[in-house]
């Protein structure tokens, strides 16, 4: 996600590195380079246009005697007009003021909506509502299905609805969508989501039944999925939208892929709507909210360490995490069954590579990110699948782990016994590092030091 713009904006701040001050000169350079940057991430030219000046001004008007060098005055620059860019403030979700409330969810065939109908039912259910789906698409019966699918995966709340032979038309999508809002409010769900009928492009018929619908079920969210992979396409088709219906907000989808993050850029400033959540892979829980300065942070290699706590805060155990750490402390050290813990605690936060690229690639994480590319994430399969191969009691104590125990354990792993030795080897060193720290010096001569 934004590693290309990020670092092409790296490089155009490099420019300014060492000079004194700022003038129509040397930011000329600087501010051609930022122009290029986000004109080679498919950010709309309109968009880049209006930045690019808004940075030009403000840098001119930057006092000199500021303690910030001119590099570092252009960083800050850039940072807060990308932030204007995209919204201050993490957009609000809207509810009315009689449940349930109706999210609309628009869109292209293709652009993710029937799942993101599902991760943003998943996402309400974990804050605590009483969701309810409905896919109003009835001319593709394998969609309401697919819908079905992912409310079964979710558990939540659907309502399918009867459909006879022939009932292809606007005249069902809203007796259906009419049934469904009365369905939830008896079912007591205070949110219904509608997917509706996406095609491949905008159509007046399309149109016609999302103003219907509408009209009918007054929607406090109208929602529009966008396909983050398609750049400017996505933004015509949600200006289209908007024009038609005023959206109320956008969510780009597979911004794991290699989105350059136009899209992302540009939405707001075209449409004036926000975007309120991404979707970064095809599992239910691959969804966040958007907070612009979260994401300026990390299109401007500072990382996104707010987004990583929230995710160590949600998905790990905090009394396992201090309990290893006792342990490895402790004279006695942890075992391979603590080890194999451990990684399977650091699985639940995602891909490491998706854990890495939050990283700020600045200061002490330096590369990090960078490295990010290069991470081999079946070596974590494969180090649990050696550990599994194991017996209790080898995992308990590694010294008795000899010749032909590694050869076991390599062919029931399906690695190599080099693969084994590597794998005791690391374990072995940090056993070492984690009881010198604890021993020695380190945390205990602190600890000391504060009683
Ligand atoms: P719809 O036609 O708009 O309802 O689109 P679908 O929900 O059927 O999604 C189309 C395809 O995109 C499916 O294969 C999804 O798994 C995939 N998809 C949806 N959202 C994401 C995402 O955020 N990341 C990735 N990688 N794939 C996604």
């Amino acid at each position: 996600m934004f590693e290309n713009l990020s670092d092409k904006l790296q490089r155009s701040f490099k420019t300014l590195r060492g000079q004194g001050t700022i003038t129509d000169d040397n930011i000329a350079e600087a501010l051609r380079e930022i122009r290029l940057a986000l004109l080679e991430s498919d950010v709309n030219l309109a968009v880049v246009t209006d930045l690019v000046e808004h940075i030009r001004t403000r840098a001119l008007g930057t006092q000199v005697t500021t303690a910030l060098s001119p590099s570092e005055q252009i960083v800050k620059i850039v940072h807060d007009e990308l932030v204007n860019l995209l919204g201050k403030d993490t957009a609000r979700f809207q509810k009315s003021s009689q449940p349930p409330s109706v999210i609309l969810m628009a869109g292209l065939q293709g652009s993710g909506k029937t799942t993101t109908s599902g991760k943003l039912a998943q996402w309400l259910k974990k804050a605590g509502h009483r969701p309810m789906l409905v896919s109003v698409d009835v001319y593709r019966p394998a969609a309401r299905e697919q819908l079905a699918i992912v409310a079964r995966t979710i558990s939540a709340q659907l309502y399918e609805g009867k459909l006879t032979d022939g009932e292809a038309n606007t005249d069902s999508v809203l007796r259906l969508a009419k049934e469904a809002k009365r369905e939830a409010a008896s079912f007591g769900c205070d949110i219904l989501i509608v997917d509706t009928a996406g095609r491949n492009q905008i159509d007046a018929a399309l149109m016609d039944e999302m103003a219907a619908l509408k009209k009918q079920l007054n929607p406090s969210e109208i929602l529009f999925v966008a396909d983050a992979m398609t750049g400017q396409d996505a933004v015509n088709s949600a200006k289209a939208f908007n024009d038609l219906l005023t959206i109320t907000g956008a969510i780009l989808t597979k911004m794991d892929g290699d989105a350059r993050g136009g899209a992302a850029l540009s939405i707001r400033h075209v449409t004036g709507a926000p975007i309120k959540f991404l979707g970064t892979g095809e599992k239910p829980d691959a969804f966040e909210p958007f907070h612009p300065d979260r994401i300026v942070s990390r299109i401007m290699g500072m990382g996104d360490i707010a987004t990583l706590l929230e995710r160590a805060e949600e998905k790990l155990d905090r009394g396992k995490a201090e309990q290893f750490a006792k342990k490895a402390l402790s004279g006695d050290g942890f075992s391979l069954d603590d080890f194999r813990d451990q990684l399977r605690q650091i699985k639940k936060m995602g891909s490491m590579q998706s854990i890495l690229k939050m990283l700020p690639s600045v200061g002490p994480f330096a590369g990090m990110a960078q490295a990010a590319e290069n991470v081999d994430e079946k070596q974590f399969t494969r180090v649990e699948s050696i550990i599994n191969s194991m017996t209790d009691k080898e995992r308990k104590d590694h010294e008795i782990i000899n010749g032909n125990r590694r050869k076991r354990i390599a062919r029931g792993s399906g690695t190599t016994v080099q693969d084994v030795n590597n794998l005791l080897r690391q374990y072995a060193q940090m056993r070492k590092m984690f009881k010198t720290i604890g021993g020695g010096g380190g945390i205990k001569a602190q600890q000391r030091m504060m009683s």
